[in-house]
């Protein structure tokens, strides 16, 4: 099944978001777990979460995905900021099991100047501070563009955080299109060997989901600015090999680009569009 959707403001809770998301012809959603800012979150209402466990169920939704707020930094040099991500991830988390099954995705964190090292230790040690055998979610980790002193643009990094955490079961990664791109991965002319080397240092296995995103910016760049489908360096016969890839093509795609509601509802024509089997 080609599970497709985007992201969705979270206004109106989460039977508004499902709704949303038949509205632009999508089968999942991408939400902000609480505003960027990693403000306190509003308390769930766990009859609205019924409520859409039950039209995701009736319209066969794949799972969905729910993003920590960016601004959050796991490996801050200052204590109270690696403090303040690790409070807001875990009680997303807890509110997640309101809706059991899906995936929590989050930026690995910037370093700001401590080294990567030292912030790849710093991530593991949230990550093992928050995880509880019993969750029902999965953490994915996004590989990032590496602007700054972002940590998790290399699949290396990403590896070497995930085998510092103690309840891998519960771990995964998220891959971003642009992010990869703008790191330096061929997926435009080279997509079996990115994938190939995906696999030798992380393993695709921990691969559950794709941000769509085409990228305003060459290979390389290291920038993070997201481009509609097809209007980027990425580009449209990118994206058909992405998303018809026998490796990709069973995970939950989120598109995060420039658009309001209906211009995301054409992007996801236009990707069922160039899907080879639905
Ligand atoms: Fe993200
Ligand atoms: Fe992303
Ligand atoms: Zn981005």
């Amino acid at each position: 099944m080609f599970t497709i959707g985007c992201h969705l403001s979270s206004s109106g809770g989460f039977l508004a978001m499902g709704e949303r998301a038949l509205q632009v012809g999508a089968n999942t959603f991408q939400f902000f777990t609480r505003n960027p800012r990693g403000s306190r979150a509003k308390p769930i209402d766990p009859s609205d979460a019924e409520a859409l466990a039950a039209l995701m169920k009736e319209n066969r939704f794949g799972t969905i995905l729910a993003h920590a707020p960016y601004t959050i930094n796991p490996c801050s040099k200052t204590g109270r900021t690696r403090e303040f991500a690790r409070e807001t991830m875990a009680d997303d988390l807890a509110r997640m099991e309101y809706l059991p099954g899906n995936l929590y995705n989050f930026h690995p964190g910037s370093h700001t100047g401590q080294g990567t090292g030292a912030g790849i230790e710093e991530i593991a040690d949230t990550l093992n501070q928050i995880l509880r055998e019993d969750q029902h979610t999965t953490v994915l980790l996004e590989t990032m563009a590496g602007k700054g002193t972002e940590i998790g643009s290399r699949f290396e990094e990403l590896a070497a955080i995930i085998d510092r955490v103690q309840l891998k079961d519960h771990v995964g990664v998220c891959l971003d299109t642009c992010h990869v791109s703008d790191a330096g991965y061929d997926i435009i002319h080279h997509l079996d060997d990115v994938l190939d080397e995906f696999d030798g240092v992380i393993g695709l296995d921990r691969l559950k989901a794709l941000h769509l995103n085409d990228s305003k910016n060459p290979p390389g760049s290291h920038k993070d600015r997201h481009e509609k489908i097809g209007k980027g360096a990425i580009g449209l016969d990118a994206f058909r090999r992405i998303i018809n890839h026998e490796k990709l093509k069973d995970l939950p795609c989120f598109l995060e680009t420039p658009n309001e509601l209906s211009g995301y509802a054409e992007e996801i024509r236009l990707l069922r569009s160039m899907r080879e089997e639905n």
